[in-house]
């Protein structure tokens, strides 16, 4: 093992695609993972508990968890069940380091749990943060937990930064590979499994629409926004088609920061947990002379108003981000289980939006009953 990683490890959404490369990385380094979560899949998390020799095993659905006792049975892991205990296994005094990798706004109470306890907290899980970054950010400095950035452009630009102060920066650039619908005019045809091929990334199936709407830009400028202390009004996104650039900082000398690689989340998952060391790993450099041309472009914010709304949430504050994220959660659910148009989603986030209410600085408890409600709002339709 790397000395800079002498990490025991939480694992939240261990069976998701975040979650088995941070299985894969972890075995690779030689740390111990103590606990490992999921939603419903429960033979997946069963093996992965066993081959990994955690000592519990989190399902978040509490009626799964006779099933998960029977998938357990003759082995020395503990089966548990419910938020409570994904927050027990966030915040337990026998882990040092959590990688949040649940999907969605579901894991906002077990990221807040590991930040309050004090812990490494390897985020990748973007939407808590969008939801609630100030407080997690506030929540942070006060327990003394380490944030580290999982996003690529995120790990990027936490790169790109270190020895470096805030009043340093002009611009964070955050690059876009642009998804699948980068060159099609016309997005009133595009078919779904078309928007679930996406053309660089191999990752779950939300974050994928998430990129072909460009809305996944949309929650990293607040997620950047939060974790950088860097206002949306300096926060540029770019389109570069190829993925080799993961992101930007741009001085105010002119001088620019770049960090570069392949698109394996393997790298940043695994400087999450080494940092501040970059430990031996799987993944080569890229081969810059059959690279070709890096090439970049401005979005376009009229084929793709999510980036627009985006600015929008992350500019104005207060409830908006979190009113947006819980639209797009549906909207997306909605589209991933067969029904609309992928156009849909645009318009269902644009009228949540429109009928947010403004409350600056919202307390958690407004934050939650915003998400509840704007989901009770759309799921009336
Ligand atoms: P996946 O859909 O592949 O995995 C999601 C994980 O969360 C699974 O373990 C799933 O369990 C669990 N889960 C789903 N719903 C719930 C719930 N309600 N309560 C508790 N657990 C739940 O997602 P990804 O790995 O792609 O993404 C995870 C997070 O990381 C997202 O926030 C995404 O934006 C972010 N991210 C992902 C990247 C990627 O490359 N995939 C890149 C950068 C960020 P089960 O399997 O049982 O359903």
């Amino acid at each position: 093992m790397t000395p800079a990683a002498p990490r025991v490890l939480t694992i939240l959404g261990a069976t998701g695609s975040i979650g088995v490369n941070t299985v894969a990385v972890a075995q690779a380094l030689g740390v111990r993972v103590h606990a490992v979560s999921a939603h419903r899949k429960v033979d997946e998390l069963a093996r992965i508990a066993v081959a990994g020799q955690a000592s519990v095993a989190v399902i978040a659905d509490e009626s799964l968890l006779p099933q998960l006792r029977r998938a357990l049975s003759g082995s020395a892991v503990q089966a548990q069940a419910g938020p409570e205990a994904l927050c027990a296994i966030s915040s337990c005094p026998q882990v040092d380091t959590v990688m949040t990798a649940i999907v969605g706004a579901a894991g906002l109470p077990a990221t807040l749990a590991a930040v309050r306890a004090g812990k490494r907290v390897c985020i990748a899980n973007k939407e808590p943060l969008v939801m609630a970054g100030e407080l997690i950010v506030r929540e942070a400095a006060s327990s003394g937990a380490e944030l580290l950035p999982v996003d690529s452009e995120h790990s990027a630009i936490f790169q790109c930064l270190e020895h470096h102060h805030a009043e340093e920066v002009a611009q964070l650039v955050l690059t876009a590979s642009g998804g699948p619908f980068r060159q099609v005019l016309d997005l009133s045809q595009v078919t779904r499994e078309q928007a679930l091929k996406h053309p660089t990334w191999s990752m779950g199936p939300k974050i994928t629409i998430d990129s072909a709407t460009l809305m996944n830009k949309s929650l990293e400028i607040i997620e950047a926004r939060w974790l950088f202390g860097i206002a949306a009004e300096r926060i540029r996104v770019l389109i570069h088609p190829q993925s080799v650039i993961h992101s930007m900082v741009t001085y105010r000398d002119g001088s620019v920061m770049a960090q570069l690689g392949r698109p394996d989340m393997r790298v940043p998952i695994q400087y999450s947990l080494t940092y501040p060391r970059h430990a031996p790993g799987p993944v080569q450099p890229p081969d810059f002379a059959s690279l070709g041309a890096l090439t970049f472009e401005e979005p376009d914010l009229a084929r793709f108003p999510s980036l627009r709304m985006g600015f929008h949430a992350a500019t104005a504050g207060g409830l908006l981000p979190t009113i947006m994220n819980a639209a797009n959660e549906m909207a997306v659910a909605d589209y991933l289980a067969g029904h609309g148009r992928f156009i849909d989603i645009f318009q269902v986030i644009e009228r949540a939006l429109a009928q947010a209410p403004r409350v600056a600085a919202p307390r958690l408890d407004e934050i939650l009953a915003a998400d509840t409600d704007t989901r009770a709002q759309l799921s009336m339709r």
